[in-house]
Parts: C-alpha cells; sequence; structure tokens
C-alpha cells in the first residue's frame, strides 16, 4: 500500500522525538541518525522530517528537499572522516530493494571496502 504524504510512519516518530535514535545531525528539514542494525562501520540513516515515501516521489513533490538529503549526507560523511577514502549512499525503493520504511531515506555506508555490484 502507497501511504499518502500526511501519514506517520517509524521514522516520523524517529523525527517526533517519540522513538529514541542516535541523532548525528539535525538541520531543519533533516534528521540523521544511526542504523539500528549497521551493515558497514558507518551506517547513518538521512531522511527528510516530513513524510515522503520514497526518493522518486520526493524528487517529484520537493527536489529542493531532496537537494538538502544529499547535502546533509555529504555533511555526515565528511564528519565521519570517509571524504578522502570514499562511502556510499543508497536509497531503496520498494520490495525487489527490500524498502522495509516507507519514508524516503538514504542509507550512509563507510568505513570499509563497499563491493559493487552489491549482493
Ligand atoms: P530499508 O530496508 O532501506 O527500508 O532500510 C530500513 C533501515 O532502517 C534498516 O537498515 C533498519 O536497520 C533501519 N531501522 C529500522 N528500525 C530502526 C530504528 N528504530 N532506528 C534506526 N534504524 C532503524
Ligand atoms: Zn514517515
Amino acid at each position: 500500500m502507497i501511504r499518502a504524504m500526511s501519514e506517520r510512519c517509524l521514522f516520523c516518530d524517529i523525527v517526533a522525538g517519540e522513538v529514541p535514535a542516535t541523532v548525528i545531525r539535525n538541520s531543519e528539514h533533516v534528521l540523521s541518525f544511526l542504523d539500528i542494525n549497521p551493515q558497514a562501520p558507518t551506517h547513518v540513516l538521512v531522511v527528510p522530517k516530513a513524510h515522503h515515501v520514497d526518493v522518486g516521489s520526493l524528487a517529484a513533490d520537493n527536489p529542493e528537499l531532496l537537494g538538502e538529503v544529499v547535502r546533509e549526507a555529504a555533511r555526515v560523511a565528511d564528519n565521519a572522516g570517509l571524504a578522502d577514502r570514499g562511502w556510499r549512499l543508497v536509497f531503496n525503493v520498494g520490495p525487489d530493494a527490500g524498502q522495509t520504511v516507507l519514508h524516503i531515506h538514504g542509507h550512509i555506508l563507510g568505513g570499509r571496502g563497499l563491493a559493487w555490484p552489491p549482493g
């Protein structure tokens, strides 16, 4: 089921402070917090505070906000010391990609060699 923009979800609850998370950065419109099940030494989720389902719908509805999500991801990676060695930003979309939370989130991954293509 596609959620409407106004619906709440787990990441809306984290943004609202109603579910605990380890916050890494908090800008006006974007929150970055540690993934609860890290897949790399650095694994941070970067989310717009407003509920949008996935990267495609955010790009269509508010491309400026998507730009801020990506800028915040780069700041998180820089602050984690990843600027020189590199890092990955992943947006899973839909079931084949394994998107489990229907609130757009970028996975910032780094701190180890990241094989390509991913499994
Ligand atoms: P995806 O599979 O792309 O939808 O990613 C969802 C991510 O959210 C997974 O990597 C989970 O480990 C992560 N996650 C689920 N619940 C929480 C939570 N309460 N706090 C932080 N990360 C979470
Ligand atoms: Zn949400």
